[in-house]
This record gives C-alpha cells, sequence and structure tokens, in this order.
C-alpha cells in the first residue's frame, strides 16, 4: 500500500478529512527514521517550508491533538506555557536542556533509580 493512503486512513481514523495540508503533515511526521520532538510551532513552520504554502497554526494544533488523543503521538509539558509532542510513543524518560532548548530522549536503561521521595522530604525540613 502505498505510504500515502497509510496517511489518509489514519487521518479519517482519528476523525479528520484527509487534506493535502494534513497529508503532508504525516509525512512530516511519520515518515522518517528517527522519532523527533518539536512545538506547535517547530511544526507550522516545517510544513509550510515542505509545502512552500502556510499552513495555519489551528490546523496543525488540531490535528497535533487528535493524534495525541489517539495515541500517535505523546505529549510532553515542560512547563504550563510550553509543550512538546514526541513521535517517540515507546515508554522513555527525558532530559531538557534549558540552554538549547531540546529535548533528549532517554531509555530506561540509562537512568539509575532517583530517590525523589527522600530528596523532597529533606527539603522540606528547611522550608
Ligand atoms: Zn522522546
Amino acid at each position: 500500500m502505498p505510504k500515502n493512503c497509510n496517511f489518509i486512513e489514519k487521518l479519517r481514523e482519528v476523525g479528520l478529512r484527509p487534506t493535502k495540508q494534513r497529508v503532508n503533515m504525516c509525512e512530516v511526521l511519520f515518515n522518517r527514521e528517527k522519532t523527533f520532538h518539536f512545538t506547535i510551532n517547530d511544526l507550522v513552520k516545517m510544513i509550510s517550508k515542505k509545502m512552500n504554502e502556510k499552513i495555519s497554526l489551528a490546523t496543525v494544533y488540531n490535528t497535533v491533538h487528535a493524534f495525541e488523543k489517539k495515541g500517535y503521538l505523546k505529549e510532553i509539558s515542560i512547563d504550563s506555557h510550553k509543550s512538546y509532542f514526541d513521535t517517540n510513543i515507546s515508554a522513555h524518560h527525558h532530559f531538557f536542556d534549558e540552554d538549547t532548548h531540546e529535548l533528549i530522549d532517554c531509555d530506561e536503561s540509562d537512568i539509575d533509580k532517583i530517590n525523589i521521595r527522600k530528596i523532597l522530604q529533606e527539603k522540606n525540613k528547611f522550608c
């Protein structure tokens, strides 16, 4: 099956009309070797560049959220103002580089156990 048909099915599955812009969005998101992290604004720029025409923020926003609801994308909230999305939907951790604003994937096996409860208790002693 040609890959575009898969994308059309994917869009229909999440209840969206498969427009040319949305199929292009699927190509940007899912037709790549490596998974990646992005913000809505990043994606608007990537798709506009790919199609050589502007795509509206609302279209990107709605489509991304429809995919997220269906489990095709993961949302990663950095703070109340900033959310990233991840095309890697398997269980993994993230490091957020505050200087470069880059999210870095981290496998479960790459991290030692962190004793958060103990650290919080220590902190609260001094409050
Ligand atoms: Zn990730």
